[in-house]
This record gives C-alpha cells, structure tokens and sequence, in this order.
C-alpha cells in the first residue's frame, strides 16, 4: 500500500505546487501588469491613453530610421556643425587680452595682483544685459548696497561648515533662525525644516522625504507622484533620482492652473504625494492648492506646494492683495513648501528653505549611518560638508531686507508685472496673448498669427533674454527688480520686432526656432537630447 501510496502523494503535491505557482503568477500578473495598466490608464483617461501609444509607436518608427546608416551620417554631420556653433559661443577662440585658456596648474602661484586682473577679464566677458534688466529670471536683485551685504558677511564666514555646528555655532544659530523665519512667513512656526542648495534640492529632499514617509507608515514599495504639466522639471529629477512613477497631468487650457478632477483620476494606493505650484515656472499661474488639500487630506498623502519662484513674493502680495488665494500652510492638507530664499529672497545663489508641516515629518529626509568607519554620520539633506559663507549671506540679506524691505520690493515687481500684461493685453491684442490670468511675476505670451519664436529670436538680437516656453509655443518675462524700471523699453522692443516679423520676416533661422522647430518634428525630436548633451559637455571643455 505504502509503496502505491506514495506516488500518488508525492503526484498530489506536485499538482498543488503547480497549482499555488499558477495563481501566484496570476497574482503577480495582475498586480504588477494588469493593475498598474489599469492605473496608468485611468490617470491619463483613453484620449491620453491612445496618444501615448501612438507616440510610442511613432518614435520605434522614428527610431529605427534614424538607425539607417544614411540618417546616421546625416545627423552626425549636423549635430557637428551644431556643436560648432555652441563651442564658438560658450568658448571663444578670442579671449579678452591677457586671458588664456588654463589646462593644468600654473608651475608657480600667481600674485594677488593678478588675480584681481584675471577677474577683471573675465568679468568684462559678461555681456551688459543683465544690469540693464534685460533678462528674464537670473537675477533677481543685483543692488549693489545689497552686494555688499552680501560679501561683507559672506568674507567673514568663507571657511565654515554647517557641518560641525561645534567649531561653528553661530553658523548653526544663522541656518536655524533662516528656516524659523520663513516657517513663520508661511504660517507655521511651530512647523519644521531645513536649508538647501537651491530650489532642485527642496524638491529632490521633499518627494525623497514623502516616499521614505509613505513606505514607513503606509508600507508603500511602489510609490507614485501626481503633478500638474506645468510643474518644474525637478519633479521629474527626483522621480527618475528616486525610482518613483510619476503622472503627469495636462493643466486647464485656458487657466493654466492644475486640473483638480483630473488630478484625482491618478490617484491610487501607490500614490506618496500631490504637487501644485504658486506660482508655477513656465506660466506663473497659481494652482488651486485648497482643492489639492482637500484631495491630499481625502485620500491622506503629501502635497507639496512648489513656492520655490514665488518664495518671498507670495506670502507679502498675500497681505498686500486679498483676492490671491491661500497658498501656505494655512491650507489643510499641504505638508511641505519649497522657498527659494535666492530667488525673491535676493540672497546669494545656493540657498533655499524646505519646510515640512511637523518634526515627524522631516524626520524621513535625514540621512543616517551609525555604523561607518568613520564614526556616526548624521547630515540632514544631500550634502556634506555645506558652505557656511552661503547661510551667512542669506541671513545677513533677509535681517537687512526685513517685512518693509521684502514689501516694498515685492509691490514694485509686481507692479511691473502687471503693467506688462495690461499692455500686451490692451496694446498688442491683434498679435499676441497672454497666457492664463497671472498675479504674480512671469507673465508668459503667445501668438495666434505670428511664430513666437521668430519674435523671440529678434528680441535676443536686441539684448533680450526672454524663457522660451513648449506646449504651447510661448514666451516669457519672470520680472525681477532688475527688469522693473526696463519695461517700457521690453514694450516699446516687443512693438518694433513684431512690426519686423509681419512687413519683414527673417530668412534665416534664429536659435529659438532652430531648436524648438526640431522638437516639433517626429525626427527632430529624439535629436533635441542629443543636442542638449552636447550642450552640457560644452560647458566643461577648454582649449
Ligand atoms: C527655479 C524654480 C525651481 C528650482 O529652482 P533651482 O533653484 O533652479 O534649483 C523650482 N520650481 C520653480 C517653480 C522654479 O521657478
């Protein structure tokens, strides 16, 4: 018996392997493809769905053509004769007299009198219209009291390091009373958060900060994120950084604000956070960050409020403009901002704040390692060791500045803002509109009749550096106290180019229309990274 017995046994087993194997499969099939399909698809609804696949299909297309050996050739040689041109703009043959091209280290030191010559060369490589207020964005005071501000309080601290609050504490005291100061701007004193390199930095820390919240408390392995289309690109860095699905959802046409109801579609058990922006970067719309709240409560997620661009602007327009929404962390439902205190905050370049709604929560950004060989290492955000010359000029920027200084500044620009977009709405109504309903410092502007671009490219022969923006084809000014008093000239410029585009248009193109007309093509388009790489190389070569 047992001898029969035991086949049939052993047989029986293996059929209920097989049959545990099969439904495992079957489990993981539908949690894995059938599910996350499902999810990808309610979130971009069927027209977005069939979009997508079209894409797809027509850049394997694409993609194959430009493998023919013929389209290689083709490419090659264009992107060389791109590359060319890039290198002859950002690494001039002919160097100010004097200057040279270093490719090692000088076998002796050279002089302190030098050194103030070599700075003075290279300074006069800078052309003149950033002080004439002729770019958009960059930057965004430039006062020379400020300046010296600046660099007295940055010279006193050039060596420190945040990193040992010990040798140096009253750099320890400047960071804490920085990120303090701005919790209590954007109503929550009582909330918690840390400084930064810059607005990217805020981002990449808060979406790591939410993931490492939701895997904690939620059990969440396959985080996802929800952003409006016109969020910044550093969303998309730290889904890519951070190996997270990101959705991305079309705004409202004609408010370029964040589609709520859409926005909710992509909601799903794997969803970590929601981002709105206020304002955003391309179009300087402000999204309606109640509405997100409401949703991120709903549903119990993150939402993170981009203020990186509207940093110190936002909160003193609110006391100055009572029709702007609430934005901060007055709005149930937002658990972290972004500031960008070297932005609107005018301190130097490399400084941001990212605040969290609790303790609790930032807790998830520190990094900790309590076993190294080098001792305990404990640091609180992407860096290291961090300059401390930074926070100091920070500090010293927002205690010089304070509530009347940051008020005064902020009715100016955005003064000047709205004088932009009044005009260009009343003055240039046959030729150009503006771009959703904006209250605060970009205004962005597109054209019916005209190829933006061309009036773009017309304007940069005229010393302008205006945003080009895609989807759609725009424009833009972010105004800063620089541009302020150079609006009338922008208006009186823009009437002059479009006159030129309409009785006169350019036979040759611009860089404008060169690089945005390719991403508009099917085989253009997968030639725009190639481009952009070639671009970065540049930036670090030498002759
Ligand atoms: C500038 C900006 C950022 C990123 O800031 P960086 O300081 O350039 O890293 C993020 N969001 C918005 C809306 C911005 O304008």
């Amino acid at each position: 018996m047992s001898y029969l017995a035991t086949p049939s046994r052993k047989s029986r087993v293996r059929t209920l392997t097989s049959k545990l194997a099969h439904s495992v499969l079957i489990y993981i099939l539908y949690r894995h493809v059938v599910l996350a399909m499902y999810r990808h698809m309610r979130a971009r609804g069927v027209g977005g769905s069939l979009h997508e696949v079209y894409d797809y299909g027509r850049q394997l297309v694409v993609g194959l053509l430009l493998r023919l050996p013929s389209s290689k050739l083709k490419i090659s040689t264009e992107l060389g004769q791109a590359r060319r041109g890039v290198e002859d703009k950002l690494v001039p043959h002919v160097l100010p007299a004097g200057s040279e091209y270093h490719n090692a280290l000088p076998k002796e030191g050279k002089t302190p009198e030098w050194l103030k010559e070599e700075m003075h060369r290279l300074l006069s490589m800078e052309k003149g219209d950033v002080k004439e207020g002729r770019v958009s964005g960059a930057v965004y005071h430039g006062g020379a009291d400020l300046n010296k501000v600046i660099m007295d309080a940055t010279s006193s601290f050039v060596v420190s390091n945040p990193l040992h609050p010990d040798v140096f504490p009253g750099v320890r005291k400047m960071e804490a009373e920085i990120v303090k100061m701005c919790l209590t701007l954007f109503g929550n004193p009582n909330g918690a958060g840390t400084t930064t390199s810059g607005g990217t930095e805020s981002i990449l820390m808060s979406v790591k900060t939410h993931r490492d919240w939701a895997r904690k408390t939620k059990g969440i392995t396959n985080p996802e994120i929800v952003v409006p289309a016109s969020a910044h690109a550093a969303f998309w860095k730290a889904a890519d950084y951070f190996k997270i699905k990101i959705h991305v959802i079309p705004v409202n046409e004609k408010s370029r604000k964040a589609d709520v109801a859409r926005m909710r579609r992509a909601i799903n058990p794997n969803t970590i956070m929601l981002v709105g922006s206020a304002p955003n970067f391309p179009d300087g719309a402000v999204d309606p960050i109640f509405d997100l709240g409401q949703l991120a409560k709903k549903y119990k997620i993150g939402l993170h409020v981009d203020c990186c661009l509207g940093s110190f602007l936002m909160p003193f327009l609110k006391r100055q403009d009572r029709n702007l929404p609430n934005f901060d962390f007055s709005v149930d439902g937002v658990t972290a901002i972004s500031c960008d205190i070297h932005k609107y905050g005018f301190c130097p370049k490399g400084s941001s704040v990212i605040m969290y709604r609790d303790r609790e929560l930032r807790k998830y950004q520190y990094y900790i390692q309590p076993d190294w060989s080098g001792g305990v290492y404990a640091s609180p955000s992407m860096a290291g060791s961090r300059p401390g010359s930074i926070i100091a000029g920070a500090y010293a920027v927002m205690m010089h500045m304070g509530e009347d200084g940051y008020a005064r500044t902020c009715e100016q620009i955005v003064g000047a803002a709205r004088k932009l977009k009044k005009a260009i709405q009343q003055d240039f109504q046959d030729d150009l509109y503006i771009l959703g309903d904006p209250l605060v410092s970009v205004i962005a502007f597109s054209s019916n009749t005209l190829n933006i671009y061309v009036v773009g490219d017309l304007m940069s022969k005229r010393g302008w550096h205006l945003n080009a923006l895609a989807n759609p084809s725009a424009l833009h000014l972010a105004v800063t106290l620089l541009s302020v008093s150079a609006i009338d000239k922008l208006l009186q410029d823009l009437r002059e180019v479009i006159d030129e585009v309409k009785s006169n248009p350019p036979d040759k193109d611009g860089d404008l229309v060169a690089l945005y007309g390719l991403g508009q093509t099917s085989v253009g388009k997968p030639v725009v990274p190639l481009l952009a790489e070639m671009f970065i190389d540049t930036l670090y070569m030498t002759r």
